[in-house]
């Protein structure tokens, strides 16, 4: 296996701003795009970092991805919305959706935003945070549209995608709660890791071409192709199918048919349903509650292999705090960005150095 690198955090956020500013994205998109992904990396979901960006640039040299859009709106009654994201970068459609149902859910208590059209939104999680970052809870269904990976439970074809669900709650003076995951066995993105560092994949997650369990990453990006299993089994697979529907086919986005399939293309619609939790009128029973259950569930006691109870969104603060000034790369991963800048000065005249410039200097 190929050993990691260490990048500098700023100096690699910083390529990836100019990057997409070399690529022909405004200000602000670079800004948002350079800041989800490496806040992604930085959460430790390397599947949503830096590793997404050939694919948004293979994206973009195919006219799929399209730069400096601005969301429209095709549905408005209020606190029920939808919007059009015209195929245009995630990070900046999904913080102009979320920005605009925070607004509405401020004026009516809570808001239902179904967002269709949006290029790859991401780690979805992110969009939670701009939620509580404004007092707001929200749960999100985001469905994928791509080739299929995900295999129904009792099927060994792919038929869904990986579709992430996700929950979060903000909390006064405390860290918020923050439920964000495929509902697939694992996130594609880790396999993907996997295949550029040429490790195996994790046991009882992946199906070769025969519907067989293996662990070869390979079966996801090389003929014959296999599929990921559903997380938790029927379990998983029912939460999948949901986010296809409530996610994006009930309010006019589209699953993952093979008509809508764009070769390149890594398209996500999202139900987002945000709310004030002050509303229901019981915020300090809320605090109180949610304090003590908290300290209740951790004090279940550990297996002997876990260290502690985390609660959902600690794992990612724990990363953040680890990486803050270096961040981990496999070399694959880091040849691929290279290519990708290698790609945007061919297509753009630009004169992007390597990722490698990003190296950490110890
Ligand atoms: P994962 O399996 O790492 O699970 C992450 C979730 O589980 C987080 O909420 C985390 O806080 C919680 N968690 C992890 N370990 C825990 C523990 N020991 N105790 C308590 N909680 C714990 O995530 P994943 O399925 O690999 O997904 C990774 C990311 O991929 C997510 O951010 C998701 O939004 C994103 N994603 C995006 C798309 C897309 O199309 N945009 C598709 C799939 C996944």
């Amino acid at each position: 296996m190929e050993p990691d690198v260490l990048l500098d955090t700023v100096a690699i956020r910083d390529w990836l701003y100019a990057l997409w500013r070399a690529a022909g994205s405004c200000e602000s998109e670079a800004r948002l795009t350079a800041e989800h992904l490496i806040e992604a990396n930085l959460s430790g979901h390397d599947s949503h970092g830096l590793s997404v960006v050939p694919g948004y640039v293979r994206s973009l040299q195919c006219d799929q991805l399209q730069l400096n859009q601005r969301i429209s709106i095709v549905m408005d009654s209020g606190a029920l919305l939808v919007v059009d994201g015209h195929r245009g970068m995630g990070q900046s459609i999904a913080a102009q959706t979320m920005a605009l149902a925070i607004e509405r859910a401020r004026a009516h208590g809570v808001a239902i935003v179904g967002l269709k059209h949006s290029h790859h939104i991401g780690r979805v999680g992110h969009w939670a945070e701009q939620a509580i970052a404004a007092g707001m809870a929200s749960i999100h269904f985001t469905n994928v549209v791509s080739r299929p990976l995900v295999a129904p439970h009792g099927g060994t074809q792919p038929r869904l995608g990986t579709n992430p669900l996700t929950v979060g709650l903000p909390r006064r003076n405390a860290p918020p709660v923050l439920l964000d995951f495929a509902t697939s066995a694992i996130a594609v993105g880790k396999i993907r890791v996997a295949y550029y560092k040429r490790a195996a994949a994790p046991a009882g997650v992946l199906l070769d071409a025969d519907g067989l369990p293996t662990t070869d990453p390979a079966v996801m990006y090389e003929e014959p192709l296999g599929a990921l299993l559903a997380a938790a089994g029927h379990k998983g697979y029912a939460l999948g199918l949901v986010c296809d529907l409530l996610g994006a086919a009930i309010f006019g986005g589209d699953t993952p048919l093979p008509e809508h399939l764009r070769k390149h293309g890594m398209f996500n619609n999202m139900l987002a349903i945000v709310f004030d939790p002050a509303r229901f009128g019981a915020l300090e029973h809320y605090e109180r509650e949610t304090a003590a259950f908290l300290e209740y569930v951790r004090s279940a006691r550990c297996l002997p292999e876990t260290q502690a109870v985390l609660i959902p969104g600690e794992p990612e603060r724990i990363s953040r705090a680890r990486r803050a000034q270096a961040l981990p790369l496999d070399a694959g991963t880091l040849a691929q960005l290279d290519e990708a800048a290698a790609s945007i000065n061919r297509l753009r005249g630009s004169a992007l150095p390597p990722a490698r410039s990003a190296l950490k200097l110890v």
